[in-house]
């Protein structure tokens, strides 16, 4: 495995020669764990408003770090 810096990311060649950014790995992983979470428990019962706030408030939260990572260090691709 393969780590060099790149723009200030972490970044890891995988085997196809592709190189990632670890930290929006990071971020992507974040965004995806909110995602299922709000549905996980949405299926199990139903939210409260305040829970169904929190959920999404955290799942924007996650989706404005991967853009400010996105514009700030032009790493997506
Ligand atoms: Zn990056």
């Amino acid at each position: 495995m393969l780590f060099v810096v790149f723009n200030r990311c972490f970044v890891r060649g995988d085997s196809n020669g592709v190189l990632s950014c670890l930290e929006r790995e990071r971020l992507e992983q974040e965004l995806t764990e909110a995602r299922s979470r709000g549905r996980n428990l949405s299926r199990l019962r139903n939210l409260t408003p305040f829970e169904r706030a929190a959920l999404e408030g955290r799942e924007r939260g996650a989706q404005a770090r991967l853009k400010d990572h996105d514009a700030e260090h032009g790493c997506q691709r």
